[in-house]
């Protein structure tokens, strides 16, 4: 059954715009998108045939900037899902102090079953279906599932010729030859990392903390490969095939060599001397911080009440259904939600418009630099906030972001 995940972004801002007692004429506009397009971008296949894919873009808030959000290429993608995500793109940015709004893109397709001459029509088709709507001053798509660099490039080049000139902030997570950022690849897991960390501090677990991670893509490896750098116990990780944890002998697993098994096999189920778990054993295993980095909705009401981590760092979106929040507050473990936990990767997307707008490029060093001071002043904000008012860092994360969009709006609109 499909889970409809607008309704849960809704609810959840239903409930903070009770906590903030906030205007009922704002909450109406905050609850709608402002806009839902939907295209049918028709490609001619390899085979001579014509099919008609399905894209959406949906803007939702564009108080505080230009609409900005990734385009994910799924058969699954629905206008539901695009929806959420858009909200949530408004929260994330505005709980990071980034100047930009909240978006987001889909296109019902099955990428893995398309040739590379296929998926760069199809992603041409998209931006000639939106182009009218999109631009670095009205909305910034970006890669998300199954969309690539390579993609952007595409896309990038489409726009560009229907302009008539160069317009490499239309989007971002491009290759960096043609304005891409330098440390991209990594922003999403470096902010969880930074966000860990002060979690950790404010919890008072030290280094020892033993960690699972859930999803081994770019998220989730490239934060198993770091935090195992920085000392880290990584004791069990898990992909679509299923998880991996640590035998008897080992306290912790080996990520580099697990990267080069899973590039060899495709997963890292079977990795030699590590035992098979599935991915419902991976959430409830004894560790202090668990990582789900894959999909969303994986802790519900049904396994919420079995979770032994004390800590949760969301670098997937929505992994947590509401219900199941309320039973890990209960239950005292701390989630340090998506909008914040994950915001690395639109920190970083910021700083490539930014960039892409002056012609002028930093390194890597200040571009980790600045998502650092980023990131941990938004979590400073976002504990504080939670002291202040006795909610969890979720509540106080939609707390900060919902008042920010609506005070914009207020000031806009002159109410
Ligand atoms: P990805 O496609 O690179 O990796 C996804 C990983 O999840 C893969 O290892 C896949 O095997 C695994 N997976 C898929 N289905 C699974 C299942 N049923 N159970 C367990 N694992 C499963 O994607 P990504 O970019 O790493 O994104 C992962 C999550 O992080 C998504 O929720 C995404 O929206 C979120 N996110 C990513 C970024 C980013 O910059 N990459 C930024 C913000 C949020």
């Amino acid at each position: 059954m499909q889970t409809d995940l607008f309704a849960s972004a809704t609810k959840q801002l239903e409930e903070t715009a009770k906590l903030l007692d906030l205007d009922e004429n704002i909450l109406e506009i905050l609850k709608n998108p402002k806009r839902i397009l939907e295209a049918s971008i028709p490609v001619k296949m390899d085979s001579g045939k014509i099919k008609v894919f399905k894209g959406f873009r949906v803007q939702h808030n564009d108080a505080l900037g230009p609409f900005k959000g990734g385009i994910r290429y799924s058969p699954k993608a629905d206008i539901s899902e695009v929806k959420a995500l858009a909200v949530w793109m408004t929260w994330k940015c505005a709980v990071v102090g980034i100047p930009l709004g909240g978006g987001k893109g889909g296109v019902i397709v099955d990428a893995k079953k398309l040739s590379s001459n296929e998926l760069e029509k199809l992603s041409r088709g998209y931006i000639q279906a939106f182009a009218d709507f999109i631009g670095p001053q009205k909305d910034i798509p970006a890669p998300d599932m199954y969309t690539t660099p390579k993609i952007m490039a595409w896309m990038m080049d489409e726009f560009s010729k229907i302009k008539g000139y160069n317009v490499p902030g239309v989007v971002t997570g491009k290759p960096l030859e043609i304005g891409g950022i330098k440390g991209r690849g990594h922003a999403t897991s470096n902010g969880g990392i930074f966000v860990l960390e002060k979690t950790l501090e404010k919890l008072k677990m030290g280094k020892k903390t033993k960690i699972a991670i859930q999803g081994f893509g770019n998220a989730g490896s490239y934060a198993a490969e770091t935090l195992e750098n920085m000392g880290y116990e990584i004791i069990a990780v898990s992909d679509s095939k299923g998880g991996i944890m640590i035998n008897q002998k080992a306290y912790c697993l080996n990520i580099k060599k697990i990267i080069k098994f899973k590039k060899e096999t495709g997963s890292v189920v079977g990795f030699t001397g590590a035992k098979t778990i599935s991915n419902e054993q991976l959430l409830r295993i004894d560790a202090d911080a668990l990582i789900p980095a894959a999909m969303e909705n994986v802790i519900t009401k049904k396994n919420a009440g079995q979770i032994k981590a004390k800590l949760i760092i969301e670098l997937a979106n929505g992994p947590v259904s509401p219900e199941a929040d309320k039973i890990l507050e209960k239950n005292g473990v701390t989630v340090m939600p998506d909008i914040l936990a994950n915001s690395g990767g639109v920190i970083v997307s910021y700083f490539e418009l930014v960039q892409n707008s002056q012609n002028y490029y930093w390194t890597e060093k200040e571009n980790i630099k600045k998502l650092k001071t980023i990131i941990e002043g938004a979590f400073d904000k976002i504990w504080t906030k939670k002291l202040e008012l006795n909610v969890s860092a979720r509540m106080a994360a939609y707390a900060i972001a919902v008042e920010c969009v609506a005070t914009a709006e207020k000031l806009r609109r002159g109410l």
